[in-house]
């Protein structure tokens, strides 16, 4: 069988185990260090910060392979002895059989390596208690929603992202429109009398302009995880990218770690989009006009470098009615964000109630 050919990896893991009682070791974002889940131990991490380097994306391309379809990786728990599969696209994920953690080794398995990383710094609890307290406002959502929704697990996800840095210069052509009015005259009947009438009327004179633009983009940031919506993500953005330290196994140790799925170059024309966009109002900006319009720009990108980093979200859903909805807190600033049911109901009085209050304003006027 054809599916026999996958290749089988063994993947060396990091675990974590207490010096004390032997109990898995897993980070607390509370403090900051590893903490056992047994016994009181506590296990210092030191921040550091001296991966803070810029890769150049022109070499990058022999790292560019992301399809990890065919490969089997296996990795061997040192806590229960037993043998399971590395999910294709995780990096850190916990032992089947006794539920420990296990980060891949820094390997070349994994592909680009990260190279730092925001810690978590909001906990599980908080997470939940940022749930209860978004769902109570969900303005449009049914009544019964807060008593009836059912909550999955929780799970904390250190989710891979792109960043980019690149200098663009564009060469632009906009259309200027500025304003002018001239007065028209028309004849108009009144009480059966013909008079002349005349008015302003606003017309706009369009002339074409040519110019430069130039702007240097840094951290444009790029989810690399095809695992979650894009657009949730984002709306959970901005992350303190200020915050960002080395790298290191003991972050991971109790959380889920994805493997990129989205490549360097894939994820570089994402990036692009949001920085012709940024670079389309910076043109708007400065070009004068009572109306603009942007007719052709044309951007070469210089000095393209790219990071990759671990940026750490809580992930879960609920069941309302049999259909499930998926949220995001941040788990660095525990922003949160997420889809919900709405109460067609709800949503119908809200209009009534608009059209009553238009129709209450035409009466008063
Ligand atoms: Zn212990
Ligand atoms: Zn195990």
């Amino acid at each position: 069988m054809d599916e026999e050919k996958k290749e089988i990896i063994r993947e060396d893991t990091k675990n974590f185990s207490c010096p004390g009682c032997g109990g898995n070791m897993i980070f607390n974002p509370e403090e900051q260090c590893l903490s056992c889940s047994y016994c009181e131990n506590k296990i210092e991490i030191k921040a550091e910060s001296n991966n803070m380097v810029e890769y150049d994306f022109d070499s990058a391309d022999e790292l560019e392979a992301q399809d990890w379809g065919e490969e089997k990786r296996l990795f061997k728990c040192g806590n229960c002895g037993a043998e399971s599969i590395f999910d294709k696209d995780k990096i850190a994920q916990f032992c089947p059989f006794c539920g420990s953690s296990h980060i891949a080794e820094n390997s070349d398995n994994i592909g680009i390596k990260p190279t730092l990383i925001v810690p978590f710094k909001i906990k599980k609890n908080d997470s939940e208690e940022k749930f209860k307290v978004w769902i109570k406002k969900r303005f449009f959502a049914p009544s019964d929603l807060k008593k009836s929704y059912k909550m999955d697990k929780v799970s904390g996800v250190y989710l891979p992202h792109w960043t980019y840095d690149s200098n663009t210069f564009s060469n632009y052509v906009v259309k200027i429109g500025t304003y002018y009015y001239v007065t028209e005259t028309h004849w108009v009947t009144e009480n059966g009398e013909r008079k002349e009438v005349s008015q302003q009327v606003r017309k706009t004179r369009w002339r074409t302009e040519q110019g430069t633009y130039a702007e240097f983009f840094d951290d444009v940031l790029c989810n690399a995880s095809s695992n979650v919506e894009s657009g949730l993500v984002k709306s959970i953005e901005p992350f303190k990218l200020k915050e960002l330290v080395d790298y290191k196994a003991a972050y991971l140790s109790g959380f889920v770690a994805e493997r990129y799925s989205i490549s360097l170059k894939d994820g570089w024309n994402k990036a692009k989009t949001e920085i012709d966009n940024r670079i389309k109002s910076g043109i708007r900006n400065q070009v004068f006009g009572d109306e603009v319009r942007i007719e052709n720009v044309a951007t070469a990108f210089s000095n393209i470098t790219f990071k990759h980093i671990l940026l750490p979200v809580w992930i879960s859903a609920f069941d309302y009615k049999g259909k499930v909805y998926r949220f995001m807190v941040n788990g660095q600033t525990g922003e949160l964000d997420g889809e919900s049911p709405v109460s067609a109901l709800k949503v119908t009085l809200f209009i009534i109630a608009i059209i009553a209050v238009i129709a209450l304003l035409v009466l008063v006027i």
